[in-house]
């Protein structure tokens, strides 16, 4: 059912991994929503550390491949047995790929209908930073008054989120950045404390310290680390007996295989999720990105953007240079329409 749309399309798209220069934009053609799907016209896409593991190819998805899988924008045509969704409403939707594109396919069960008063900006910017951080802090571990719970890369876009919900959720934040000026933005958002990381610090005694406890029972209850390989390691020290590592990305590169033995000691629990298998359902969906908008609105979820990147293959190429060389904090958005 789609009037008027024009046939042709820009899309930031590579044809092969690589660096930062396979990053082309291409024309091609506007998709069709079959059943089940919801065709938008894009406003923004959301970037996220995700795309720059899809170009590199630290994740295969299928080649060629349009990169964004975060946008918001205004439905322009539904498929085949869609309820709930015309033209005209305001959505946004994380998608495997295609987001940053003039047009995004959905499925109906993935695409969320904007509430009035957000707009399809704060939408790209909040929505799958927003649902992984809130999902995992439910689900992965659930973070409770009282606890320690430690963020590490705390002033970037999932960082300054997962701040925020253990903050509004009764924890002792304490963040982790590589430099003052963003341990400055972590505490503004809320941190209770941040440490610096990197090279010579040892950030397992002052968290000892912050902690309390003795033995195997100081350090928090929790860590949540997007860190990876640099990082890992570390968290064993840093959690106390019982706790929970929280493995959830690779900003410095994938976690290498270890032995189940090394959580004998503490009787330690880790977990790798993706945000995909918490909002699985439909209704877990649509439930978690209810919630997620309300505490947008609530003011309990401050959004903090850190830039607006052209649509153009510089513009997206200069974004994943941005993320990757760690000088950014809050969310890096395109402006695509
Ligand atoms: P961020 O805005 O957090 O940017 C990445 C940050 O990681 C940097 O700012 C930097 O902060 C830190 N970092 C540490 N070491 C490195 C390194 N060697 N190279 C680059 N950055 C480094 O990105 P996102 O919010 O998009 O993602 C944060 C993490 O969460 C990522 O690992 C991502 O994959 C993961 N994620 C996982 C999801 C899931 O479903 N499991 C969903 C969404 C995100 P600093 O300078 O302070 O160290």
């Amino acid at each position: 059912s789609s009037t008027n749309l024009p046939t042709k399309m820009r899309a930031a798209n590579i044809t092969e991994q690589g660096d930062f220069d396979v990053i082309q934009v291409r024309e091609l053609d506007v998709p069709k929503p079959a059943q089940g799907q919801v065709l938008y016209k894009v406003d923004y896409g959301g970037v996220n550390m995700w795309d720059t593991y899809a170009r590199s190819g630290v994740y295969k998805p299928g080649i060629p491949f349009t990169l964004g899988n975060e946008s918001a924008g205004e439905v322009v045509a539904v498929g085949e047995g869609v309820e709930g969704f015309k033209a005209g409403d305001k959505v946004a939707a994380y998608t495997t790929g295609g987001g940053f594109a003039d047009y995004c396919i959905a499925p109906a069960d993935k695409l969320v209908k904007l509430p009035e008063g957000t707009s399809t900006r704060d939408a790209a910017t909040v929505l799958l930073q927003g649902l992984t951080a809130l999902t995992f802090v439910k689900e992965a571990h659930e973070v409770k008054p009282g606890q320690f719970i430690l963020i590490h890369a705390a002033a970037g876009g999932l960082g300054l989120l997962l701040v925020q919900l253990c903050k509004h959720l009764g924890a002792t934040v304490i963040g982790t950045t590589s430099t003052q000026e963003k341990a400055d933005i972590a505490k503004k958002a809320g941190a209770d404390h941040v440490l610096l990381y990197g090279e010579g610090r040892d950030i397992v005694s002052e968290i000892y310290k912050i902690t309390g406890g003795e033995g195997i029972d100081r350090g928090v209850h929790a860590v949540f680390d997007g860190v990876g390989k640099d990082t890992f390691d570390m968290d064993f020290d840093l959690v106390r007996r019982k706790g929970t590592i929280i493995t959830l990305g690779n900003a410095s590169g994938p976690v290498p295989p270890f032995a189940p033995l090394k959580l004998a000691p503490k009787n330690l629990k880790v977990c790798r999720p993706v945000l995909n298998q918490y909002v699985h359902t439909r209704e877990e969906f649509q439930t978690y990105s209810t919630e997620l908008f309300k505490l947008v609105k609530d003011g309990h979820l401050k959004l903090a953007v850190h830039a607006e990147y052209p649509f153009t293959a510089d513009g997206v190429k200069q974004a994943q240079k941005d993320i990757t060389s760690r000088k950014t904090s809050g969310k890096l958005l395109i402006k695509v329409a």
